[in-house]
């Protein structure tokens, strides 16, 4: 880690490994995902909203092309010499038969000045076949898979209704990540703020992220959006969101049993739709937010 920041963060590793500034362009692809669609009784994971966590959901039924083309021109006008990674985010995005998936994936590499794919999904939606694909992929550009993992523990999983089970997740990631000739980055999403959690779950989240071999880890907080099974908790009133400060405590904590070598995405939940945001209010103040948990990592 360098002296900047109290954790490694993702935007330093792409520095080293491009060169340069890197920028992220969400896109989507899909409109559903298995617990959408109720597959194997599966429920929407409780905090998801109708947006499949999509960032841009007015773009959401846009082509490829122009969802990508309208984020380069907005950070083109801000700032020149940016590579581009094409984030296939929303929904689960690898639920896609495995030929349209490559159409999508040669049409992103196929823009100028982008540098790689990185695709979001869950670990239950991996088979042989796509694994070939993103390794096909991963020998021609950066390649990397983000797998919504949330929890590594199961009463955790079943509040979120996530459909998956600890050990499952850890099986496919390890098995993924400790690939001795791969070169598809694997990453993973966590989240801190449920309820009951302890800080010796915490501890022990870092250090299977230590043990699984994944490159970087996003972090957020559980905050509750409108229309959603969460939002229904929350206003019977039992669900507390929690707080800045003990979320950046959280944070601080996990951080420290966290080994160096793995890249941090973000400290923290964005609300990127501020009218869907039911609570907690601090995680509309994106960079307010982001300064305090990073003040609050430097203070010994
Ligand atoms: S969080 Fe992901 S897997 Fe869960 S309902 Fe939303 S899109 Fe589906």
């Amino acid at each position: 880690m360098g002296a900047r920041e109290p954790y490694y963060p993702i935007s330093r590793y792409y520095k080293n490994r491009f060169g340069t500034k890197v920028v992220k362009i969400p896109v989507s692809i899909v409109d559903t995902c298995p617990n959408r669609l109720g597959l194997k009784n599966m429920k929407t994971c409780i905090f998801c909203d109708e947006w499949g966590s999509a960032a841009y959901e007015k773009k959401q039924k846009d082509t490829l092309e122009n969802q990508i083309a309208r984020v380069k021109k907005i950070k083109a006008e801000k700032n020149k010499g940016h590579k581009f990674l094409i984030y296939f985010q929303a929904y689960t995005s690898t639920f896609l038969a495995l030929e349209k998936l490559r159409i999508q994936f040669e049409a992103a590499l196929s823009e100028v000045d982008v540098v790689g794919i990185v695709v979001g999904t869950r670990t239950d939606c991996v088979s042989p076949a796509l694994i070939r694909l993103w390794q096909e992929f991963s020998e021609r550009s950066y390649f990397s898979v983000e797998f919504g993992v949330q929890s590594f523990f199961d009463h955790h999983l079943e509040f979120l209704a996530r459909g998956h089970n600890s050990a499952s997740a850890i099986k496919v990631i390890r098995e993924l990540a400790s690939r001795p000739t791969s070169k598809i980055d694997v990453g993973i999403h966590l989240i801190f703020g449920l309820p009951n959690e302890t800080d010796d779950e915490i501890i022990e989240t870092a250090k299977i992220s230590n043990s699984l071999g994944v490159r970087n880890i996003k972090l957020h907080n559980l905050h509750v959006l409108k229309n959603t099974e969460l939002e229904k908790i929350f206003r019977r009133g039992e669900f507390t969101p929690v707080s800045l400060e003990e979320y950046a405590r959280k944070v601080k904590l996990f951080l420290s049993y966290l080994s160096p070598e793995i890249a941090i995405h973000r400290l923290g939940a964005v609300a990127s739709r501020w009218d869907e945001l039911v609570s907690p209010e601090w995680t509309r103040h994106h960079l307010k937010t982001y300064q305090y948990i990073k003040d609050y990592l430097s203070v010994d």
